[in-house]
């Protein structure tokens, strides 16, 4: 497949629910900064959200198989994230109900060593604001990784701590770290956060899902 095609080729831009989601879809923004990666592959952005979603999941930037599929979480950190949060594929993939809304919308491409490069901060700066005051009520925000505890949290704080942290901010807010297979050394070293904060977090999502109150 030539990466450099212009996204609306490889995939057609359909059921795009508002204007900023097709503005969104249509942004070239990082065509040179993406060119010049070694993939030099062309923006992508994987849109996923509409306005009225109960449940934000705020992530960090697709990966190259998110990038072919146009669909969010559509990897092995999604399966993870999904057992996160007790989500079946297609409650999860219910954009009535969950807006997927990442800090960078693109596949950013890879670092020398092979790993993801960070999102875009253009990216946010441009685009994650909009989306939040689009999206309106959200019951329950779900922030995976130390990009989306920055934006929402404004917190500088390592991940761990952030996340360690998590009953500052619950039952309306998780920190959670990325569920790539990168962190199963992290998810080995802190058992706390499968044995305390995935209960909690279940619970959460249950609630949003099924448009319950918090409890008292
Ligand atoms: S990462 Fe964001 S700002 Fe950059 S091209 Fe994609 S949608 Fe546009």
């Amino acid at each position: 497949m030539d990466l450099s095609e212009p996204n609306a080729r490889l995939r057609p831009m359909t059921d795009l629910p508002c204007d900023l989601a097709r503005d969104i879809a249509a942004c070239t923004l990082c065509h040179a900064r993406f060119t010049a990666t070694a993939t030099a592959h062309a923006p992508r952005p994987v849109v996923w959200f509409r306005p009225g979603a109960r449940l934000l999941i705020a992530g960090q930037a697709p990966g190259m198989r998110v990038h072919l599929s146009g669909r969010p979480f559509d990897d092995p950190s999604g399966d993870r994230l999904r057992d996160w949060l007790g989500l079946s594929r297609d409650e999860f993939y219910d954009r009535d109900r969950v807006a997927i809304v990442p800090m960078a919308f693109c596949f950013p491409g890879y670092d020398a060593k092979g790993a993801d490069l960070p999102p875009p901060p253009v990216c946010a700066r441009t685009w994650h604001g909009q989306v939040m005051d689009r999206l309106g009520r959200i019951g329950l925000r779900i922030l995976v990784g130390g990009h989306a505890h920055r934006w929402h949290l404004g917190s500088r704080a390592p991940v761990t701590q952030t996340v360690a942290d998590w009953r500052a901010r619950a039952p309306g807010v998780f920190p959670l770290p990325h569920p790539s297979w990168r962190n199963t050394a992290w998810l080995r070293k802190n058992p706390w956060f499968a044995a305390e904060v995935l209960p909690a977090l279940r619970a959460a999502v249950r609630r949003v899902m099924d448009d319950r109150p918090d409890p008292a």
